[in-house]
């Protein structure tokens, strides 16, 4: 039997590759993660936590603005001071990357600073090294990738804009998805003129399209200037700033302009090609049910493989992958049906289920309760803030099969009522459920007239 330096090494410590190597690890095998760049990946580093940060310290221009209402005074208008965000993020980032080290040395992994290259199925090259390992985790994730365009080298990513040097007053986001509209939303919060520039008729393709429109809506209200139907033709460098020609004709002058079109697998420089690891048409690695490659030493999972690119799905696999290689019973395949999402957004977007045209095209028949109100706290505030909640149900079998809120915390809501839909609960079985009061999250069991069919 041939032996090896490690039972696994994983390539990438970001969330997933790091839950896998710590489980595995745990099982006993011999653990070995190379990581180029920083500890707990996109998520920790450029991503979801530095994001939700800057999401708190935009939501405070709201919660100024809403003090009056119940009788507080602010000596004088508050001032926002962009270096003390970015530098208590910076910190925080660090010690979170501390805690992910010390999880990896305690969970007995080795952890190897440098890039990794995989040389055959059982071997990596890192540090001009070469270490081999029975199998290898290929947890490299994705990277933002910009369109051409005159002037693209303006843009800032997402891995760049949490750090600008300064703060952008005029600040433009091009895109449509998850980031466009989170970042539009951040700067527009943090007192910045926002411009968000979409391709398409309204952003945020593959949500509900109430949704959508509400979202639209409500951002508008906030004051993010939304450019649908058109693109970035070109960025100018101009005295005091980019000018930005929009396709449509149109030209704005920003500070900063952020490209948040997409991300792509993060596969270049590592071998894989030599190896004859198959790709599906995206570009990601394809997989089966036990996160095998094509090349079965050679595992992958996460954002590199497609599929949901979210934290909490890339620790699934990982948990998965780990049972299925090195534990004690074969687990069924992952479920990718009903994954809870949020868009942190202003108001937040929080989402499980089909949507309703899902709904309407896999059932015909469905039902849709909905409630769009103006949530209690803004009676006193003054805000023309709304929420929306909206089920969708199967008429045949009274199931719940889509919840959508935008609203305040639509997340912390959406997660619980996650539960229900993944459970197959029906609508009787909401109306049966006494509410909490005074809450907004009680309209999800209180709704009872039909809003359509
Ligand atoms: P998305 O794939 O969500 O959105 C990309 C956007 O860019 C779409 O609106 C797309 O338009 C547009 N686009 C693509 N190509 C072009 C082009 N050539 N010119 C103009 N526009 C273009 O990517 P994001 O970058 O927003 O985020 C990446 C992923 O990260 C998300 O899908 C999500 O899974 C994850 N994420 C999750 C978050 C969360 O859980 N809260 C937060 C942030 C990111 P079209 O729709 O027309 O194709």
């Amino acid at each position: 039997m041939a032996s090896y330096d490690y039972d696994l090494f994983v390539i990438g410590a970001g969330s997933g590759g790091v839950r896998a190597a710590r489980t595995a690890a745990a099982t006993g095998v011999k653990v070995a993660v190379a990581e180029d760049r920083y500890l707990g990946g996109t998520c920790v580093n450029v991503g979801c936590v530095p994001k939700k940060l800057y999401s708190y310290a935009a939501h405070f221009h709201d919660a100024f603005e809403d003090s009056s209402g119940f009788g507080w005074t602010i000596p004088q208008a508050p001032s926002f001071d962009w270096a003390t965000l970015r530098d208590n993020k910076i910190e925080e980032i660090k010690r979170l990357n501390g805690i992910y080290n010390r999880l990896l040395e305690g969970a007995g992994v080795t952890l190897i600073n440098g890039r990794a290259k995989v040389v055959d199925a059982h071997a990596v090259e890192v540090n001009g090294e070469r270490i081999t390992a029975e199998k290898i985790l290929v947890a490299v994730g994705g990277w933002p990738w910009t369109p051409e365009f005159e002037g693209n080298e303006y843009t800032v990513n997402s891995n760049q804009v949490f750090d600008l040097d300064e703060f952008p007053k005029r600040f433009l986001v091009l895109g449509g998805g998850y980031i466009a509209v989170e970042f539009a939303s951040i700067f527009n919060g943090l007192g910045a003129e926002a411009h968000l520039v979409y391709r398409g008729a309204l952003f945020l393709r593959g949500f509900d399209h109430e949704v959508r429109e509400f979202t639209r809506d409500e951002m508008a209200k906030k004051g993010v200037n939304l450019h649908f139907e058109t693109n970035i033709e070109r960025i100018r460098k101009v005295e005091g700033g980019l000018e930005v020609t929009l396709t449509n004709g149109e030209q704005l002058e920003v500070d900063a302009v952020l490209a948040a079109t997409g991300r792509r697998p993060h596969l270049e420089g590592l071998g894989l090609d030599t190896l004859g690891v198959e790709l599906n048409t995206d570009n990601t690695i394809r997989v089966n049910e036990r996160y095998e490659s094509s090349v079965p030493s050679i595992l992958a999972l996460g954002d590199v493989i497609g599929g949901p690119e979210l934290t909490p799905v890339a620790l699934a696999e990982a948990m998965h992958l780990v049972q299925h290689h090195y534990g004690d019973k074969t687990p069924g395949p992952l479920d990718y049906q009903n994954i809870a999402t949020a868009v942190f957004c202003h108001p937040n977007i929080g989402t499980v289920g089909l949507s309703e045209e899902e709904a309407r095209e896999r059932f015909g028949a469905v039902r849709i309760y909905s409630a769009d109100f103006r949530p209690m706290k803004h009676t006193l505030s003054g805000s023309d803030e709304r929420c929306l909640m909206k089920l969708v149900v199967d008429d045949a079998s009274d199931r719940v099969v889509g919840a959508h809120m935008v609203g305040d915390e639509a997340g912390e809501t959406i997660q619980g009522i996650a539960i229900a839909v993944r459970a197959q609960l029906t609508k009787t079985d909401f109306d049966a459920t006494v509410g909490i009061h005074p809450t907004a999250a009680e309209e999800f069991v209180t709704m009872r007239s039909l809003t359509r069919r």
